[in-house]
């Protein structure tokens, strides 16, 4: 049934995939390869080691699952067969939602696997053998542990967010992992961005990679990007302007604090906005109904720290509002990564406070680029302000393709302050 590659094909025949796979591509709406899938999918296929980067949301989920998919519809084996290691449990939850839709059209099984709920239910569903494990390293541990998971006969390694999984924060879970896994086994790394220090490390587990770097890894065009001066106690007027304006349907607030999140969403939900905050002093129940409920356009406004920054992929989302600068530039590019998705245009804006003056200029020399400044009416005195302070921020042409018009809405159906029935 494949098409065989000397008719030059199109699309995603070019690489023979399995006919159920190409009927889970048909349900997923996929016609045409994005670059990243069209760059690293031939060389997984053939079982090559493969670092994948390239920008935020650009289709880098199905560019490691797709060549897994296929291999193992097409050769039986004893599974797991993969496991992919991913940061949030939300991500863990989208990865494993994507796989099932890829492989809907066959037997394959993926099971999803991470802690803040019981380990029954993920116990039983590894019993049933899946190909496909997909999950964050600490409950993996626990279940090895416990001797409900086995990754001897694992035959691919994915790491998204690659770079991250190798932070300090997770590098020893990670080490402990990898000497459960056989050494003779493919690694797949993908990651938006890739610092030099880290890239060390995910050499020393690479061997002899398909490196695809689609462009320097660094915000997507697809995002217009501002960087809005304001006081620190003029912030919550000035989110709730922007949230009122007539562009932004839908929005990811980030704070630098759980608690920040918290009280800031509560504070939204009184003046009628329906907001909900994701952090992680929330049960996972709160967190699954939070993130289902911002999927669904129940909320239009999510509140979250920076476990909303990697990989969530919600449609819709038009803007991205950094309440409280990110830490890291990497960080910046993945907040700012939550809108502009998949070809679609966004709108990131950063809030900066003169505290936040060193950052900003650090922030921009690793970017590589000044973030535009945007002044919002009604906020001139604060960027005055800002401007007078010592460490003057710098005016700058605009980068990408400022000012144009948001077209395309994203077909949420919602009035701007609902009323508080809407929570319902
Ligand atoms: P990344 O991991 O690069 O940030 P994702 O894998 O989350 O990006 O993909 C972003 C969005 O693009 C998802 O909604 C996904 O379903 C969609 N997508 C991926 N590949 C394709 C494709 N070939 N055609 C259309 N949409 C795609
Ligand atoms: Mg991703």
């Amino acid at each position: 049934m494949s098409v065989p590659l000397n008719d030059s094909p199109t699309g995603f025949d070019r690489f023979g995939f399995h006919p159920s796979i190409v009927r889970g591509l048909d349900a997923a709406g996929f016609q045409e390869p994005r670059p990243i899938q069209a760059e690293t999918i031939p060389a997984a296929l053939t079982g090559r080691d493969v670092l994948g980067l390239a920008q935020t949301g650009t289709g880098k989920t199905a560019a490691f699952a797709l060549p897994l998919l296929d291999r193992f519809v097409r050769e039986r084996g004893q599974g797991p067969r993969a496991l992919v290691l991913a940061p949030t449990r939300e991500l863990a939850t989208q990865i494993d939602a994507e796989i099932r839709l890829l492989a809907s059209h066959t037997k394959l099984k993926a099971v999803t696997v991470f802690g803040g709920v019981s380990a029954h239910g993920q116990i039983r569903a590894l019993r049933g053998n899946p190909e496909i494990v997909v999950g964050c390293p600490g409950r993996i541990l626990d279940l090895i542990g416990q001797g409900a998971l086995r990754l001897g006969n694992v035959e691919t390694l994915v790491l998204d967010e690659a770079d991250h999984m190798f932070d300090m924060g997770f590098l020893p879970d990670l080490r402990r992992i990898l000497k459960e896994l056989p050494s003779n086994r493919q690694n797949l790394l993908f990651s938006a961005t890739m610092p030099g220090e880290i890239r060390k490390l995910a050499d020393g587990l690479l061997r002899d990679p398909h490196v695809a770097q689609l462009s320097v890894s660094g915000p997507a065009e697809t995002i217009d990007h501002g960087l809005v001066p304001v006081r620190e106690d003029h912030k919550r007027d000035l989110l709730e302007q922007i949230l009122a304006g007539d562009e932004c349907e839908s929005a990811i607030v980030f704070t630098r604090t759980k608690h920040r999140a918290r009280r800031l969403a509560s504070q939204l939900d009184k003046i009628g906005y329906r907001a909900v905050s994701l952090q992680g002093n929330m049960s996972q129940s709160q967190r699954d109904r939070a993130m289902k409920g911002f999927r669904k356009g129940q909320y239009d406004v999510l509140v979250a720290t920076d476990i909303a920054a990697r990989g969530i992929d919600v449609q819709g989302v038009s803007h991205v509002i950094n309440f409280d600068v990110p830490n890291t530039p990497e960080a910046y590019t993945h907040r700012t990564g939550r809108t502009g998705r998949s070809e679609t245009e966004g709108c990131a804006l950063t809030f900066a406070t003169r505290e936040d003056l060193a950052w900003l200029r650090a922030t921009e020399k690793k970017l590589g680029a000044p973030i535009p400044r945007r002044n919002i009416p009604g906020f001139e005195d604060d960027a005055r302000e800002l401007q007078a302070s010592p460490q003057k921020a710098s005016e700058s042409p605009r980068r990408g393709r400022p000012g144009r018009a948001r077209s395309g809405r994203a077909g949420r159906d919602r009035s701007r302050r609902p009323s508080r029935a809407a929570h319902a």
